[in-house]
């Protein structure tokens, strides 16, 4: 009887522990790996991905491409919070984010460009709360400020307002800097302006990433501040004038630079086709990154808009001056851009993703993200392809679905 008992007791331990075996956990993410298309289950402990499971032949396949979340590192606004207007608040860098969640834009620089002296100093003070924020920080590694050290000159100033241009003043950025508790990361300057070059040294020192937009240098201020440590030039091709010399102007010299990545904003209107091919062929994929650049404007529901004293026209994929039909500023999320990316240059999902995601979080050192690797925070997106375009159905932020298309 006693050894009846013992044998049933072993017979339930070893039950136990062979179920115990099996019911180890599903992998929590399935989905069509962005790198090759292979099925795969992704298992995340504590918001920390741990394995890359390759799926079985009985398994189901994925519908949904699985990538790492999308990383901007220059957006300016979005859904109607302008991070350099008058009226930015907590809450509505939270709206912004919330939004850009849905786009697939897991981390972002929220972009402060060229605004009076009182305004920078507020609006970062606002900005480096939401980085401390515990529901949106994870999405706000850090800042841009584009401007206000840019050229004064039409065309190369884009739409900076003349005004509140001025050289470059390391003792005044500080200013900023500490405004955003530490939190500006890159700087956007134009080379060729009184004291610009220290300015970088100075700036690359304090292990800020430099990079060399709306200006008008010459190939010799080109290398002199990539010697100074600038590694980046944004928006390439834009905040350029129209009129300009066709063998010496700021373009050659960047795209020759092996020391300057660029960022570039490909949605179909700031770049040609043939722009965005060539700049590609040069850079490739390692040392392109995709910005949407978008205005505050995106998001909303195209139509007439008024903006300071202009009305603007914002249409599906882009902000336009309606009397005029010329470019405004960018309106196309970032995920938009990696579908016309690969039309455009007939580059694979994986370099667009590389362009979007990696390259982003390399250049910041943001080594917890940009990739689906074990140790990696699961900053993850689920999309299809529809039509050449990026349809994400979920976002996932450190394991946590943050937005899902079904439950929108
Ligand atoms: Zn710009």
């Amino acid at each position: 009887m006693m050894q009846h008992v013992i044998n049933k007791v072993i017979a339930i331990f070893l039950l136990a522990f062979v179920m115990a075996s099996c019911q180890k956990a599903p992998p929590s993410i399935q989905g069509l790996l962005y790198s090759d298309g292979s099925a795969v289950g992704i298992e995340i402990t504590d918001g920390i991905i741990t394995g890359i499971v390759p799926l079985g032949t009985g398994d189901a396949t994925p519908e949904l491409y699985v990538a790492p979340g999308l990383i901007d590192m220059q957006i300016n606004g979005y859904m109607g919070v302008d991070f350099s207007g008058p009226d930015l608040s907590l809450d509505g860098i939270r709206e912004a984010t919330k939004a850009l969640w849905k786009e697939g834009v897991t981390s972002y620089l929220p972009t402060v460009i060229t605004s009076p002296h009182e305004r920078l100093i507020t609006n970062f003070a606002i900005l480096s709360q939401a980085m401390d924020d515990p529901e949106i920080g994870m999405s706000i590694p850090g800042f841009h400020l584009e401007g206000p050290y840019l050229s004064p000159v039409q065309g190369f100033r884009g739409a900076h307002l003349e005004k509140y241009i001025r050289p470059p003043d390391y003792n005044e950025f500080q200013e900023y800097q500490e405004a955003a508790g530490g939190g500006i990361k890159l700087v956007t300057v134009a080379p060729e302006m009184e004291g610009s070059i220290s300015f970088i040294q100075s700036a690359v020192e304090d292990g800020l990433v430099v990079s060399l937009g709306h200006h008008n240098a010459s190939a010799d201020v080109i290398t002199m501040a990539a010697d100074a440590g600038a590694s980046i030039s944004t928006h390439l091709g834009n905040g350029c004038a129209n009129m300009i010399n066709r063998h010496h102007n700021p373009l050659w010299p960047q795209l020759s630079e092996d020391r300057l990545a660029i960022s570039i904003i490909v949605d179909g209107h700031h770049l040609t086709r043939e722009e965005v091919r060539s700049f590609y062929k040069v850079k490739g994929p390692d040392n392109t990154i995709l910005v949407s650049d978008a205005l505050d404007l995106a998001g909303l529901e195209p139509g007439e808009y008024t903006r300071g004293e202009r009305t603007v026209l914002l249409t599906p994929d882009v902000v336009k001056f309606p009397a005029e039909n010329v470019l405004a500023g960018a309106a196309s999320p970032i995920s938009s851009c990696i579908g016309k990316m690969m039309q455009y240059t007939g580059c694979s999902l994986e370099e667009a993703i590389r362009m979007a995601s990696t390259n982003p979080a390399k250049l910041f050192n943001l080594d917890d993200r940009g990739e689906i690797k074990p140790g990696k925070r699961a900053d993850l997106i689920l999309f299809t392809i529809e039509e050449g375009k990026v349809l994400v159905h979920q976002t996932i932020i450190a394991g946590e679905v943050v937005f899902s298309l079904k439950a929108d």
